[in-house]
């Protein structure tokens, strides 16, 4: 085989494995194309299911998982300002403060009894959490013995301002729907 033989060899192989490489991309795009249609659910022996694999969001929103972790919410009512979720939070974003109670405040109170009925000997006067320096680790879901401060199905939550990250639950205001439970 002389040198431009070879060249020639070499020129049609390579058009050929593109042509291979193509239509084996295609292959998967087509086979999807048609998962996501539900025109059919077999494929040769594969069985794809049928229906759409994506939803058109925002206009349409999936369910995202129960446990998903999303922005955090402090029901304060139920919070005993034990401090144990900022001690172990592992980015340092939940400010408490806190003080003893005086004589005149009610020093028998306990939180409510969905959140264990636990006495409050502290007045919580402060408690925030910077959500945009939360990594959603969960380590303060978890430690919690009221169990008040809870993940929410919010993950919408984006500004413009990073300052209004912050989450004063003493006085929790947003412009997004307030989380339930
Ligand atoms: S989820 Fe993790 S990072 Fe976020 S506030 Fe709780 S402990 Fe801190
Ligand atoms: S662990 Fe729970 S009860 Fe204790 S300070 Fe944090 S949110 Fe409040």
């Amino acid at each position: 085989m002389n040198e431009t033989q070879g060249s020639l060899k070499q020129y049609f192989a390579n058009i050929r494995e593109a042509v291979t490489s193509v239509s084996k991309g295609m292959g998967i795009t087509f086979r999807a194309f048609l998962k996501s249609n539900g025109m059919r659910k077999q494929l040769g022996s594969v069985d794809y299911g049928a229906g759409p694999v994506t939803v058109s969001y925002p206009e349409v929103k999936d369910d995202i998982p129960l446990n998903s972790r999303n922005r955090l919410f402090n029901h304060v009512e139920g919070c005993i300002a034990c401090n144990q979720c900022a001690v172990i939070c592992p980015v340092e974003c939940i400010t408490i403060d806190s003080r003893k109670k005086t004589a005149d405040e009610n020093l028998d109170e306990r939180t409510p009894a969905e959140f264990g009925s636990k006495p409050k000997k502290l007045k919580l006067l402060r408690y925030e959490i910077d959500e945009a320096l939360c990594c959603f680790c969960g380590l303060c879901t978890e430690v919690c013995p009221t169990e008040c401060i809870v993940h929410t199905p919010e993950f919408e939550y984006s500004k413009y301002d990073r300052d209004k990250l912050t989450y004063d639950y003493l006085n929790f205001k947003d412009d997004n729907p307030l989380p339930k439970g």
